[in-house]
């Protein structure tokens, strides 16, 4: 398989350290407030990396952060922590900010299907794993001690900037002009490990006895600390929105390899943004959506899943209404297909062999994904793959096949949607037709309806769906 890897600024074939494992680290939401579909985009587009790798046998061992202290609302060190603003905006304490939204995060993701990571790790129960990482810092001489806090020296470490090709000097240059809230700060690239309750923080709630006193960490070190903590030294995919590439991924990468010597990530994946409008959809402009205005306006959070999957996840993707409700109908489309290619009572039917023709098919999906993850035209193929005249029983073996990197969980669709009474209703009716009782045919089909489903003739068989509620 080839990837995009920002390190190296290449495409390159995807060699994880230990084959058939990979090891692969997601940076995961701050839970302060709402997930919006913006998010989404990035944790779909990491579902369905992990679930190409998948498909090609690798065994994939995924772990995710929730970040639930130390984000800071500026990126250089100063504002306050997300966590405590949003405790006051909502007038909660800052455990129940964090338990609302990660639970909010989850209802999210399950709703796009995106299958939850091997291990989802709280910053705030790895702290002790974070202040030894301090230390070892400490011991190796990277880092240095303030009133307030205790940074990392950037000019200590030899590559600083290697992952956003930023030199040290521009760095300084573009966050001159931004306030500096820590007048023994040495340099403006420095960023705080360890932040003591005192000053600005002195009324933090969240806090932990360190050997600098009370405080709290940095928003950078709970990812280097999980991530060794869980996947080892060396992981082969990190990934995260393409705006952690300039700081937060840029910091792990200082930390985490002069604590440890070694390289810290083989890959980076970094998904580019959904915007609004042409500006990033995110909280601090007001201009995002949750899976509840989604579902507001009759949108399946799921078809958004085709939404994302019909772009690249390295060029940006503008979010409006009308793409949004046209995914929904190709996804509607979809699950019409899935169904009439069933057929009612064909959950034991197996294919025996594939053709040819149908084996091209799977060859031209797996290319595509295999040629960095290019979604849109697997997609493409699976639209060429239906209008081919392969036999249905291809077809449908090939769409649930297909579905497995999609994730538009059509199997389900298939199996469980579709209620065993309803089944048996609209049995008696084909039998009806079939004597042409129509009378009674009618009957049955108005019963169906009331169940909230539509079915439609196709010859000497039919096709049931759910109806849409509009
Ligand atoms: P945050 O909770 O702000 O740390 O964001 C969680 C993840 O979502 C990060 O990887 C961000 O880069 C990503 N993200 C935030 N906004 C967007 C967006 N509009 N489009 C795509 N990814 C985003
Ligand atoms: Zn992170």
């Amino acid at each position: 398989m080839k990837l995009y890897n920002t390190l190296t600024r290449k495409i390159e074939e995807f060699i994880p350290l230990n084959p058939p494992s990979v090891t692969f680290y997601t940076c995961g939401p701050t839970v302060y407030d709402f997930t919006h579909i913006g998010h989404m985009r990035t944790y779909t587009n990491n579902d369905v990396l992990k679930r190409v790798l998948t498909y090609l046998g690798y065994k994939v061992n995924h772990v995710m952060n929730v970040t639930d202290v130390g984000h800071l609302t500026g990126d250089d060190d100063s504002g306050e922590d997300k966590m405590e603003k949003g405790a006051k905006k909502y007038g909660k304490t800052v455990w129940d900010v964090a338990k609302f939204y990660t639970e909010f995060f989850f209802k999210t993701t399950d709703a796009l299907n995106i299958i939850r990571p091997n291990i989802v790790c709280n910053a705030t129960e790895h702290v002790e794993e974070m202040i030894r990482l301090i230390e070892k810092l400490k011991q190796n001489g990277f880092v240095y001690e303030t009133k307030g806090a205790l940074y990392f020296n950037v000019k200590k470490f030899k590559n600083y900037g290697k992952l956003s090709g930023q030199k040290l000097e521009e760095k300084i240059q573009a966050v001159r002009t931004e306030v500096n809230v820590d007048e023994d700060k040495k340099h403006p690239a420095d960023f705080a490990l360890w932040f003591k309750r005192v000053g600005r923080f002195a009324d933090h709630t969240m806090y932990w006895t360190s050997p600098w006193g009370e405080g709290f960490p940095g928003w950078h070190i709970e990812c280097s600390a999980m991530s060794m903590k869980y996947l080892g030294d060396t992981i082969d995919i990190h990934s995260g929105g393409i705006d952690h590439v300039p700081i937060h991924h840029e910091n792990e990468i200082a930390q985490s390899e002069a604590a440890t010597g070694k390289p810290f990530v083989k890959y980076w994946f970094h998904n580019n943004f959904l915007t609004v409008d042409g500006q990033k959809m995110s909280k601090s402009l007001g201009n995002f959506y949750t899976i509840d205005d989604i579902e507001k306006n009759k949108i399946d959070p799921i078809s958004l899943r085709l939404l994302f999957l019909q772009s690249h996840y390295r060029q940006p993707l503008n979010f409006t209404w009308q793409s949004a409700r046209g995914s929904l109908e190709a996804f509607n489309r979809l699950k019409e297909i899935v169904l009439g290619l069933k057929g009612p009572n064909s959950s034991t039917r197996k294919l025996a062999k594939l053709s040819n023709k149908a084996i091209v098919f799977q060859q031209q999906f797996k290319a595509a994904l295999e040629n960095d993850l290019q979604t849109p035209q697997a997609v493409a193929v699976m639209w060429d793959m239906i209008k081919s005249d392969i036999s249905n029983d291809e077809k449908y073996f090939l769409l649930l096949d297909f579905d497995k990197v999609f994730g538009l969980n059509l199997i389900d669709i298939t199996e469980e949607k579709i209620d065993a009474n309803i089944i048996i209703l609209a049995e008696r009716r084909l039998k009806a037709r079939k004597k042409r009782d129509f009378d009674a045919s009618d009957r049955l089909r108005i019963k169906i309806e009331k169940a909230g489903f539509k079915i439609e003739d196709k010859g000497d068989s039919y096709t049931i769906k759910k109806q849409l509620n509009d």
